[in-house]
């Protein structure tokens, strides 16, 4: 029996219609050299109508890909609104990879414009001549009139390409299935490879989004959009907002904790999302210069594990709540919530938090053991996370890639255990976890212990090659300003907290850990500089 229901068409048309009629007042503030800069949503929907026709008349008229090459700010988000509602693919630009990453990532796509803000135009235009598909610059900003880009690509001034065009646009009727979004891994191994996002998949995604135990956003929020729009669709922020109405704050180039609390401090965002690493800055930026932060009513972290000692100070220092996801680009990217049962006492509701959270409604999980055998979940069992869904990614753009599906199921990569309330506690991703002698080692977990110490900033633990046991642990330490500590006093803090043959002979004493295009410790640049003798290690 079929149903009743009307076929209508999950669209980014529609998202953009909602979000700008009924929630006209909401906001986009973006951060500047002369403060904040607010745009409505109600003028954001002119202005990516604008953007539409400026489009159309560059030739896109289907399902060409346009590309960004910007920060988070209010023109990032008239992209995010136009590009797909119109029928094209928005594809964002990661301006962090390497140049060859980045050309190689344009010339798969086969990018037709790309919008760029003129900021980095100096990163960009080197570049362009290997990015043979591009036909139009788009620069967004105050840029010089002699901006040079090779025969074969037109350079267009922004604000010119939206003047005088029609502020309403018939967003068309498109299949939900069809492609609205795309963006590429960071490559860690291999070449990068294209998530492609469809409309029904970022409609679904962004419901989730905005479920009271995900992000629980509503149209009472402002959110401090500090992940890059170009790191997994800034974890779906900008549409989930256009779905309840929530106001955002983009913080632009100004990604340094000063700016950030000055954010916070003056435009009192009620949520806020970063990796754990910004964190950390900011807790560090805090300390010598405190602003208040009882507007904040979640931090939202993911993109690697949050250490307890983060969200204990966060808690401790601030009454603010760190609430953990995790997720990838090829899962839209939420696959789970760390918003802990109701009832608990303080003890275990920490203990909760500190999990990566709960799978959401739309993701089935299962743990797989090395010969593909499936796990229980039981909390004790360590097996490969396997996942799948209406925005998991069941293939990967023009690149087969068999070995990251499994009979349907995304292959994550990440190894840990999964309890019977569904908690997911990561031990590490695969390529990092250490083999010692035959036993596992978690880098995630003894760099959790070690950050407890209060003279640790930062540290990163990598496997390093030992004739006898195969592997054993290397740990990467950078101490606090100020303060002093030796390798031994570290192993003597450990050695209650770890069982002792985990215990690590291998120390040295760096000024940063090395950090990805989105801000993650960069263990194979860590690896990298082991191997070439380039790190001072003391052996105890
Ligand atoms: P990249 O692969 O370049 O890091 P992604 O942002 O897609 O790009 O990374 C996804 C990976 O990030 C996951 O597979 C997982 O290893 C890690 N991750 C994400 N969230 C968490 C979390 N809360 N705890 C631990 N690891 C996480």
């Amino acid at each position: 029996m079929k149903s009743t229901m009307q076929d209508t068409p999950l669209s980014i048309g529609q998202l953009v219609r909602f979000g700008t009629t009924i929630h006209p007042t909401a906001e986009v503030i973006t951060w500047g050299q002369s403060g904040p800069s607010t745009v409505t949503f109600a003028d954001l929907g002119r202005r990516a109508a604008q953007l539409a026709h400026g489009l159309r008349s560059l030739g896109i008229d289907g399902d060409q890909r346009v590309a960004t090459f910007m920060w988070n700010n209010a023109a990032h988000m008239e992209a995010y609104m136009a590009v797909p509602a119109m029928g094209a693919v928005l594809h964002t630009l990661n301006i962090r990879l390497f140049p060859e990453q980045l050309t190689y990532i344009a010339e798969h796509a086969e990018d037709r414009v790309i919008l760029a803000d003129a900021s980095l135009l100096p990163l960009l235009a080197p570049l362009l001549p290997a990015m043979t598909t591009v036909r139009h610059l788009v620069v967004v900003g105050a840029h010089p009139s002699d901006v040079q880009a090779p025969a074969g690509i037109e350079v267009h001034d922004y604000e010119e390409l939206l003047a005088g065009k029609p502020q309403e646009f018939d967003w068309p009727e498109l299949d939900e299935r069809s492609a609205a979004a795309m963006c590429y891994t960071s490559g860690t191994t291999g070449d990068p490879k294209g998530v492609v996002y469809s409309h029904r998949s970022i409609w679904l995604h962004s419901m989730q989004a905005c479920m009271t135990d995900a992000m629980a956003l509503a149209q009472s929020d402002t959110v401090l959009a500090i992940v890059p729009m170009f790191h997994a669709m800034s974890w779906g922020l900008p549409y989930a907002a256009l779905m309840v109405g929530a106001s955002l704050i983009m913080p632009d180039r100004y990604l340094q904790p000063a700016p950030l609390a000055e954010m916070i401090a003056t435009l009192r965002p009620t949520a806020a999302a970063a990796v754990p690493t910004i964190w950390q800055a900011l807790h560090a930026h805090l300390a010598e210069h405190p602003v208040d932060l009882s507007c904040l009513r979640d931090v939202l972290v993911g993109g690697s594990a949050c250490p307890p000692s983060l969200m204990r100070a966060f808690h401790n220092d601030y009454g603010v709540h760190i609430s953990q996801a995790w997720g990838m680009t090829e899962t839209s990217p939420l696959g789970t919530s760390g918003r802990p049962d109701v009832g608990l006492s303080a003890e275990e509701e920490f203990d909760l938090r500190c999990t990566q959270g709960r799978f959401v409604a739309g993701v089935r999980a299962r743990l797989v053991d090395d010969d593909g055998k499936e796990l229980p979940w039981d909390g004790e069992h360590v097996g490969e996370v396997e996942v799948r869904g209406p925005w998991i990614t069941g293939s990967y753009y023009r690149n087969d890639a068999p070995d990251k599906f499994d009979d349907g199921w995304l292959r994550t990569g990440d190894v840990g255990t999964i309890s019977s309330g569904g908690y997911l506690r990561l031990t590490d991703r695969a390529k990092d976890i250490i083999k010692s002698g035959g036993e596992w080692i978690s880098s995630v977990e003894l760099e959790n212990h070690m950050m407890e110490h209060p003279a640790v900033r930062e540290a990163a633990v990598i496997g390093v090659p030992d004739a006898k046991w195969d592997e054993r642990p290397l740990v990467a330490v950078v101490v606090r300003d100020g303060a002093t500590v030796s390798a031994a006093e570290l192993r003597g803090f450990l050695e209650p907290r770890i069982a002792h043959w985990q215990l690590p002979e291998r120390w040295t004493f760096i000024d940063e850990v090395p950090k990805t295009s989105v801000g993650k410790y960069d263990k194979k640049r860590l690896r990298s500089s082991h191997a070439a003798g380039e790190l001072d290690v003391v052996e105890l």
